[in-house]
């Protein structure tokens, strides 16, 4: 098909010459539809980069440009514009170079007819749109070979990459084909698998190498491997945790993905299936297991175990219709020892008890630690008189002394029993209550208890309050309150006694019956008490700084007074707060006292030596021997407020309290009376020659800031 001309620009000076040629293109068929004319090039190169010019027909000589150099300039600034030369120069050396330098033909004027001219610009035109297809065309296939070569490169380089991963790869691979055969192999999956790859060749679902199990230990189907199922399903199968025994007995963990490779028509042609050893990571996790349900110094099972255990024990009695029975065990004298000879001797005895509880019971049954002195007991199908034939049993077993670096150590023991049906159905629950009758043997110096429900008092709440102190101490949830203790002759504010309290986070204010005991038995009552003398007596250096001159009564626990490094700790207190000793008055409940009259002397003489005061607490609740009294360096009695509460309407409480009075003073000792709730009690007390009291009627127990306002009110009256 021929190309159309529509827009052709004459470049010409020669106006006649111009007009020559537009006469000639407008009579041939087939010439332009319309033609453009200039008289210079600059005007000319202008319009041919407004485009939209199919030729130029350049005329050679004009005023702004000569010879070849016109079209030469022409060609450079329109690259794509055909130039047809036009020119009065009949020169054949200048026609061939004026196309060597970009024209497509060379015409000369008067030798040219009208329908060779239109010839020659829609030949030119042809050839550039030819010219300029080719060179797209060939510019493309350039473009597609370099791709291509660059393509091939890679794929040589990956493939490498592949084979040298394949090979190199800390995973192992192997290559199995359609029909479920190992085809392929690394280096890395003969070593895990511990077979060549031509005995690997032999591998086949009913002639296995390998035994493969699956994470619980149990046999994996060969159908269920994951190279069959790939083969099976067409899907690929990712992280499968498997145990493989290898032909040399050696059993690995593997984690395994195995991919199907389909064909074109969808097929599976092939299953590449990856592994990583990942023995070492099962080991620690069991290792890390372990740990996590043992306790390391005993190897015994810890708590946790413990109560899976006891839940799995549970259910297995309730299906059988059987009974069972968890024994709560506490080591009696465990903090003096640890106190006494150090953790490391304590850790001694702890591994030898650990050791003869579990050589005592039956396999079948759970022995375990569950914190500090505390182990526990777990016998499946055991009834009450079987579980306490083993209390006996166990505690039995601690009747030899532990030999720790050639100490002779007594061990005791208490023993709480809990039983399922009868005392719960839950693990929390027998646990609990297992404890529950453990601290009732405790308190009751028996050597266990069974647990009855009558029990509750002693509280699963306190009990789990223990674990929870030790933080309350740390982080700072004591709080002290402050009650005051009152002149009974002149109304006169002597002192206060400092009362602990725990602001706990959920429970709120729990009063100290509820810790005390507890941190006695926990060995928590040291930093308590820490705690306790050095925030009363800063409180002490405040107030006397402010002018109040106040005595400050602080508790002691008979684990305190039986603490040899007590009044050194005391006396560091004393010295780092400023307060003069004489301020400070130590409160002894007489058990405490008589429990241990021989220690409790050494350390009170000390004390007093110092110049501290000591008051005698609850006087009245025990069995204090008067000869003791006498001989104990103390200063103060503290009738106990269940007298003092009675006196006014019971005529024992009464005697009780007047005998106290006398007996005090004929000691010589300062009598305090405790509870102290209603005027009559008031005034009674001061006829009875009390020295002091201390009360509701006076005040509660305050905070610090509380009491201050107390004290700015009082007194009331004199
Ligand atoms: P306690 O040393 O005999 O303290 C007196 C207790 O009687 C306080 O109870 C006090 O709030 C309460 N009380 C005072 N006046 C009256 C009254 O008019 N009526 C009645 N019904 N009660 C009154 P709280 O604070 O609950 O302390 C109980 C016990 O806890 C104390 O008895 C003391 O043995 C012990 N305790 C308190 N703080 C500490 C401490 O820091 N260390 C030690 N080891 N024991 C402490
Ligand atoms: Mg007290
Ligand atoms: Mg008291």
């Amino acid at each position: 098909m021929q190309v159309g001309l529509s827009n052709v620009l004459l470049i010409e000076d020669n106006r006649g010459d111009a007009g020559l040629v537009r006469a000639l293109l407008a009579e041939a068929p087939g010439g332009p539809v319309a033609v453009e004319w200039v008289d210079r090039l600059s005007p000319g190169l202008q319009r041919c980069a407004a485009g939209g010019l199919d030729a130029v027909l350049l005329d050679l000589s004009l005023p702004d440009s000569q010879g070849l150099e016109t079209v030469a300039r022409l060609r450079a600034h329109s690259p794509g514009v055909p130039i047809v030369v036009l020119t009065g120069l009949e020169d054949e050396a200048l026609g061939i170079q004026a196309v060597q330098v970009g024209a497509q033909d060379y015409l000369v004027k008067g030798q040219v007819a009208s329908a060779a001219l239109v010839r020659s610009l829609r030949y030119a035109l042809e050839r550039t749109r030819a010219e300029a297809t080719l060179r797209a065309l060939y510019a493309e296939s350039e473009r597609r070979r370099a791709e291509a070569e660059a393509l091939a490169a890679k794929l040589a380089a990956s493939e490498q990459r592949v084979r040298t991963l394949y090979q190199a790869m800390a995973c192992g691979v192997l290559v199995w084909d359609a029909s479920g055969r190992i085809i392929d192999a690394n280096t890395v999956a003969e070593q895990l698998l511990g077979a060549r790859l031509d005995q690997m060749h032999a591998h086949t679902p009913d002639n296995p190498l390998w035994r493969v199990a699956r994470e619980d230990g149990s046999d994996l189907p060969a159908t269920e491997r994951p190279a069959l199922l790939a083969l099976g399903t067409r899907r690929p199968v990712r992280d499968v945790t498997l145990r493989v025994t290898r032909p040399d007995g050696e059993a690995r963990w593997l984690l395994v993905c195995s991919t199907p490779v389909l064909g074109e028509d969808g097929e599976v042609v092939q299953v590449a299936s990856s592994f990583v050893d990942i023995t070492a990571r099962k080991r620690m996790e069991e290792a890390l297991e372990h740990h996590a349900l043992h306790d390391v110094l005993t190897e015994l099972p810890n708590r946790t175990l413990l109560h899976d255990r006891l839940r799995q024990a549970i259910l297995a009695a309730r299906r059988d219709n059987t009974s069972l029975a968890l024994l709560a065990m506490d080591l009696d004298r465990f903090h003096e020892i640890n106190d006494a000879l150090g953790h490391r001797a304590g850790d001694v005895v702890l591994q030898q008890v650990g050791q003869r509880l579990r050589a005592t019971l039956r396999a079948s049954d759970t022995v375990a630690r569950l914190d500090g002195d505390e182990f526990a007991a777990l016998l499946p199908g055991t009834s009450a008189e079987g579980a306490t034939l083993a209390a006996g049993k166990l505690l039995r077993a601690l009747e030899q002394p532990c030999v720790v670096e050639r100490h002779r150590l007594d061990i005791g023991a208490s023993v709480g029993i809990a039983l399922y049906p009868e005392h719960g159905e839950a693990a929390e629950t027998l646990l609990r209550q297992a404890e529950v009758a453990l601290y009732v043997a405790k308190r009751a110096a028996s050597s266990y208890a069974v647990y009855a429900p009558e029990q509750d008092q002693y509280s699963p709440s306190r009990l789990g309050l223990v674990g929870e102190l030790r933080q309350a101490i740390e982080q700072g949830q004591l709080r002290l309150h402050y009650q005051p203790k009152v002149g009974l002759k002149s109304g006169r504010v002597v002192g206060v006694e400092a009362l602990v309290r725990w602001q706990h986070p959920e429970r709120g204010l729990v009063p100290p019956d509820q810790f005390i005991p507890l941190a006695e038995q926990t060995g928590l009552i040291k930093p308590l008490t820490e705690w306790v003398l050095g925030t009363a007596l800063r409180q002490c250096q405040a107030w006397h700084r402010a002018g109040l001159e106040l005595a400050m009564a602080v508790n002691l626990s008979m684990r305190n007074l039986h603490d040899p490094q007590l009044p050194d700790a005391i006396a560091e207190l004393l010295a780092a707060s400023g307060v003069p000793p004489a301020w400070l008055e130590l409160e002894l409940t007489e058990s405490v006292v008589m429990a241990d009259p021989v220690r409790a002397m050494e350390s009170l003489r000390r004390l007093c030596a110092m110049g501290v005061r000591i008051a005698i607490d609850d006087f009245g609740t025990g069995y204090s021997s008067l000869g003791y009294l006498k001989r104990l360096p103390v200063g103060q009695l503290k009738v106990d407020r269940s007298f003092v509460r009675d006196m006014a309407v019971d005529q024992n409480s009464l005697a009780i309290v007047r005998a106290t009075i006398e007996l005090g003073h004929t000691l010589d000792l300062e009598v305090v009376a405790e509870g102290v709730e209603d005027r009559s009690t008031w005034d009674l007390l001061i006829a009875l020659g009390c020295d002091l009291a201390q009360g509701y009627y006076l005040s509660r127990p305050l905070p610090a800031a509380e009491l201050e306002c107390w004290l700015r009110e009082w007194p009331l009256e004199s």
